[in-house]
């Protein structure tokens, strides 16, 4: 069965960090497009303009080209139904609001907001929700036409039907009915003459041809509206995609500012900014984002390739999920142990330069091997690497002491390692290991007291990657300065 190419959609509003919500839904966006030969596309809305945050668009751009989901048409790049940034369609928008007056579905509206407040106040007193009370509804065509050449200002509202019911179909929850006396007239057009988004995103959906509209479930509550909007055109509809919530970790609310603070406290973060420079890597949070929201099993490790043999929308699901911080780590963790070398040598770099490290590209290829698996964040890299590329370290005296002996004690361990380093004419794994553990036979000590003190000595640290393998990486020649370093600060002590 041949399949119609998908036309998707991501539509954010440039008021804030790119959150994690932007980037499933964008992701599902662009499985569904490339999955059947369609394209993605990005779409800025930014009407809002009191909302609006410099850098917010290109945070959006960059954020979907980190996380490996290109759009193929976009306010940078172009495309036949452009231009894709809301504000430079603004005459499309009025000439569709006039298209709605003309044909009856909307009105101008003369109500000033000190009007509108006052009735709202009066609704509330009455304990109704507020809603439109109609005043311009009823408004004689010809008056209205008078009263805008006297250039008053107005908005346009759409007229809702008042009787009977409105169906909208999702295409996860099914029919939605809502009784229409429920319904409100909502401003499509402000007086600066912008659309809000009821009207922009429903003529830009037409306009671009997009087949699948998939957004967040804060949307259902003017679905009807929507749907009435298309349907007043005379439209057809594209397939509605609600999608499910994030809740809070606890399972308990949804996904707070205050949540979000905490998040960062741990070392975690739902903006997608701030988890590239937390070292989560594109493909562990695309797969872990996946998985909120789609009814395949919970742990299964899947890259985007592997996503899209396995994608459709009907296996979505509506039910919502909770964060889980600890599956991020998982999957992250996972997805760097499926890197090639060569790439996560790539991916590490950054890291160790943001530290005012100087990489040697050999070195850094050397230490992957070891260090892979300790690694649940890239940033990790550094509590296990950066010694590596210092020209010294820096050990703790303390640490330097092994179990159960004192610093001369320790200190006369050091100068026999340091001998018999020193006797080798290179420092190979092969050939370092079997003297020293000779060595810890005919002493007495227990191997992890021996090699306690070389570690410390030769990584400043007490928890390495295989200190044979680090040591033989870090050269024969730093590691006798660092021992002979660590034996000064024993005989000090
Ligand atoms: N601009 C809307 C938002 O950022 C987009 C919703 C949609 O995808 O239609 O929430």
């Amino acid at each position: 069965m041949s399949v119609k190419p998908a036309r998707t959609r991501i539509a954010p509003s440039p008021t804030g960090h790119m959150h994690l919500g932007t980037a499933r839904v964008a992701l599902y966006d662009y499985l569904l497009a490339k999955k059947t030969g369609g394209q993605f596309i990005l779409r800025i809305e930014d009407t809002d303009l009191k909302r609006t945050v410099p850098g917010a668009e290109q945070e959006i751009m960059d954020g979907l080209r980190w996380l490996g989901l290109q759009y193929d048409e976009g306010p940078d790049i172009g495309g036949p139904h452009g231009p894709y940034r809301q504000t430079e369609r603004r005459e499309i928008y009025q000439a569709h609001a006039k298209v709605l007056v003309d044909k009856g579905h909307a009105y101008p509206c003369f109500c000033t907001p000190d009007h509108l407040d006052k009735v709202r106040q009066e609704q509330m007193k009455r304990k109704e929700n507020p809603h439109y009370d109609g005043t311009c509804r009823v408004l004689a065509p010809d008056e209205a036409a008078k009263r805008i050449a006297n250039g008053e200002a107005y908005t346009i509202r759409f007229k809702m039907p008042q009787d009977g019911v409105t169906v909208a179909h999702d295409h996860l929850r099914g029919d939605i009915t809502t009784d229409n006396k429920q319904l409100n007239d909502q401003v499509i057009l402000k007086t600066d003459g912008l659309p809000t988004y009821h009207l922009a995103a429903i003529v830009d959906d037409h306009e671009m041809q997009i087949t699948h509209v998939m957004r967040g479930s804060e949307w259902l509550g003017t679905f009807p509206l929507h749907v009435n909007i298309v349907r007043a055109f005379g439209w057809d509809e594209p397939t509605w995609v609600h999608l499910s919530v994030f809740l809070k970790p606890s399972g308990k609310g949804k996904m707070s500012k205050r949540e979000a603070a905490q998040a960062m406290k741990d070392g975690y973060s739902i903006f997608i900014k701030d988890m590239q420079e937390l070292g989560f890597t594109p493909e562990g949070v695309l797969n872990w984002s996946a998985l909120m929201g789609w009814g395949v099993a919970e742990d299964d490790v899947m890259t985007v390739n592997q996503m899209l043999d396995r994608f459709t929308i009907d296996s979505l699901t509506p039910s919502p999920a909770a964060i889980n911080f600890q599956k991020l780590d998982h999957f992250n963790a996972t997805h760097i142990r499926l890197l090639t070398t060569e790439d996560l040598a790539t991916r590490l770099k950054p890291y160790f330069t943001r530290e005012g490290l100087a990489v040697q590209d050999d070195v850094l290829l050397k230490i992957i091997p070891l260090i892979r698996e300790r690694l649940t964040t890239l940033d990790d890299c550094i509590s296990f690497g950066a010694f590596f590329f210092k020209d010294e370290v820096t050990p703790l005296p303390e640490e330097l002491i092994a179990k159960g002996l004192d610093a001369k004690q320790s200190a006369e361990i050091a100068r026999r390692a340091y001998q018999i380093l020193a006797a080798q004419p290179d420092i190979s794994h092969e050939r370092c290991e079997p003297p020293l553990r000779a060595y810890v036979e005919e002493s007495g000590l227990n191997a992890n007291q021996v090699f306690g003190i070389l570690r410390v000595a030769t990584t400043g640290q007490k928890v390495s990657p295989p200190l044979f393998e680090s040591m033989e990486i870090i050269g024969r020649d730093v590691c006798l300065r660092r021992i002979q370093n660590a034996i000064d600060i024993l005989e000090k002590m």
